[in-house]
């Protein structure tokens, strides 16, 4: 059992308190934190009052479900009782209480999309959604077997006019091989945009078209060979996904649709997909944080862009767990070496463990060999934020630290224009400096980068900077080089430091283009 202290919850430097969207937590009472609706979820308790029975809900039915003590909420067709939930809720019950009685599917992926509802609130699951008879006129129907012909991909969700073109899929064959194609119709698609998976006869290839998801989803009618290798046309946008037949025999087709198959959806309104991913090493680095590395399966091609972060899936008392993660590499040094190979299948993480925390532990728990689920990736860092960039100011606080890696390697090997890049890093003690050698080693070889450590609760042998993010801090560490130079200042940490350092950055005259928050805000 998890040692969960009786303090308000969540403490203030809990991430529960940080939702991406940028929303306050409010204090849990005691006895009330996520292990604890676990715990209750478990006992056998009744929860949505219908003794285990599913209903049919219809939406007059609904409506009338709108109080706190009798609150049902839809999402994504599914009606949930949350009364017994709401005391448990991080984002309080107000926020609860503005889906009561309603469809709360956008709300909740405004908040926070990734988390595992169906898992979290299995015991509050009042039914289904009666389903409305009339059918949309323009639906159209896929063709039960894929045999190769063009088809039209199917445009779903909020169809909104500046979407992308839609991409189309085509495939061919040798004796060994079989070719998917994929034709998006961008400029801008790099290998990052794809993300492939196959499992047994099941294939599924994502791609990400700037905010919109493309997607070939197809049951195989042939076995195919575990590894296979992607090419991108960069500048006609052409996909080459080239997979090894088991057996020299020709394919009549490609196989059967699945779901969501050939169809371009707002990113927004996917599911994530996770893959299991094998613990290959655990490193110690500070006293608290140590380095995951994790093992992607052959079957998987997958590489998590700069400024994006994935999710980790475990199962923690029979209930899964989800926590948003940010790769890097194995050294800061690597990450200057190393060219990112197209077919490189470790993912490196480096994470606080909290003692008292509910996903870290049971992480640090894992032994060399045993899997954790990892999802695609997400987040809203956009490349064309390095053009033209001149000067480059990181802000991070604490694990804060872990989006600023790929951030900086990119900048100081692939922008020209780029003049000085410069990180203050805050942190509580010495001890909590993640990678202190190598950052002044890298200062020391790089004339351009430098780096100033700030500590909160320092000992008095310390006699570098303290405190916290503040205006004298920052006005003397955000010198820009020339006037009018191009300027990306990127922060991240706990969200009171987020919070307070865009406050003092607004104070300070620097416009929205210049800063990007990693916490949404
Ligand atoms: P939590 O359960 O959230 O607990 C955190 C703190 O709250 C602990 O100090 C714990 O003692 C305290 N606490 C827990 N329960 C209670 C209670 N009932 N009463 C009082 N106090 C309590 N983290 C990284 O380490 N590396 C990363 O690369 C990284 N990337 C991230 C990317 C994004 C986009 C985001 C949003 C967050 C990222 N995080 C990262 C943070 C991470 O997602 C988790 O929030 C973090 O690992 C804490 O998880 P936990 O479940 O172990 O702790
Ligand atoms: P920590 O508790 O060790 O604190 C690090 C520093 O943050 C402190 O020394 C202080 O300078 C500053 N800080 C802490 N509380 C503050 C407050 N109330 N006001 C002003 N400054 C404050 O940090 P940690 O435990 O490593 O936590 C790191 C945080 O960064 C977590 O909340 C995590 O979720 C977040 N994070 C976010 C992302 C992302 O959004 N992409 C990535 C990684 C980490």
């Amino acid at each position: 059992m998890l040692n969960v202290p009786s303090q308000s919850f969540p403490a203030p430097s809990s991430q529960q308190r940080a939702a991406s969207g940028g929303r306050s937590k409010v204090p849990l009472k005691p006895g009330r934190s996520l292990m604890d609706w676990i715990r209750l979820t478990k006992s056998g308790k009744d929860l949505t009052g219908l003794k285990g029975r599913l209903i049919e809900v219809t939406e007059e039915e609904l409506k009338k479900h709108n109080t706190k003590n009798d609150c049902w909420i839809c999402i994504r067709g599914l009606v949930y009782n949350v009364s017994p939930y709401m005391e448990y809720h991080p984002g309080g019950e107000e926020e609860l209480m503005r889906a009561a009685g309603s469809d709360g599917t956008d709300l909740f992926d405004q908040v926070h999309r990734w988390v595992n509802y169906e898992s979290m609130l299995r015991e509050c699951l009042v039914g289904r959604m009666a389903a409305k008879p009339a059918v949309p006129k323009d639906c159209r129907v896929e063709k039960k077997v894929l045999n190769g012909m063009l088809p039209k991909s199917q445009v779903t969700g909020m169809l909104a006019k500046e979407s992308p073109t839609s991409p189309s899929y085509d495939w061919f064959q040798t004796d060994s091989l079989v070719t998917i194609v994929i034709y998006t119709k961008q400029k801008d698609i790099t290998l990052d945009s794809v993300i492939v998976d196959h499992q047994f006869d099941t294939f599924r290839a994502e791609i990400i078209i700037k905010d919109y998801s493309y997607l070939v989803h197809i049951g195989l009618s042939h076995e195919i060979q575990e590894d296979f290798s992607v090419r991108v046309v960069e500048n006609v946008g052409k996909i080459e996904i080239v997979l090894k037949k088991k057996e020299n025999t020709s394919w009549q087709c490609l196989g059967c649709p699945l779901e969501n198959h050939n169809s371009l959806i707002l990113k927004k309104d996917t599911d994530l997909y996770y893959r299991k991913c094998q613990l290959i090493s655990k490193d110690s680095v500070t006293h608290d944080t140590k380095l995951f590395c994790l093992l992607l399966p052959r079957s998987t091609h997958l590489q998590v862009p700069i400024g994006q972060h994935v999710y980790l899936k475990l199962t923690i008392a029979g209930t899964e767990i989800v926590k948003p993660y940010t790769p890097v590499s194995d050294s800061l040094f690597s990450e200057f070496k190393e060219p990112v190979l197209p077919n490189n299948k470790y993912i490196y993480f480096l994470i606080k463990i909290y003692s008292a925390g509910l996903f870290t532990p049971q992480l640090d728990r894992l032994q060399i060999g045993d899997f954790v689920s990892v999802s695609n990736p997400e987040g809203n860092f956009k490349m064309s934020q390095f053009q033209e960039l001149e000067d480059l100011f990181l802000l991070a606080a604490g694990t804060g630290f872990t989006p600023m890696l790929k951030i900086l390697n990119y900048a100081l090997n692939n922008i020209s224009s780029l003049r000085k890049a410069k990180l203050m890093f805050f942190n509580k003690t010495e001890d909590d400096i993640i990678w202190r050698s190598q950052l002044e080693k890298l200062a020391y070889e790089d004339k351009r980068f430098d780096v100033e450590f700030v500590l909160s609760a320092p000992t008095s042998e310390w006699n570098g900077k303290t405190g916290y993010i503040s205006s004298g801090l920052l006005s003397e560490f955000l010198k820009r080089s020339s006037d009018k130079s191009k300027v990306l200042i990127c922060i991240c940490g706990p969200m009171p430091f987020t919070e307070q350092g865009i406050r003092l950055l607004h104070d300070l005259n620097f416009s929205k283009d210049e800063v990007h928050s990693f916490t949404g805000l």
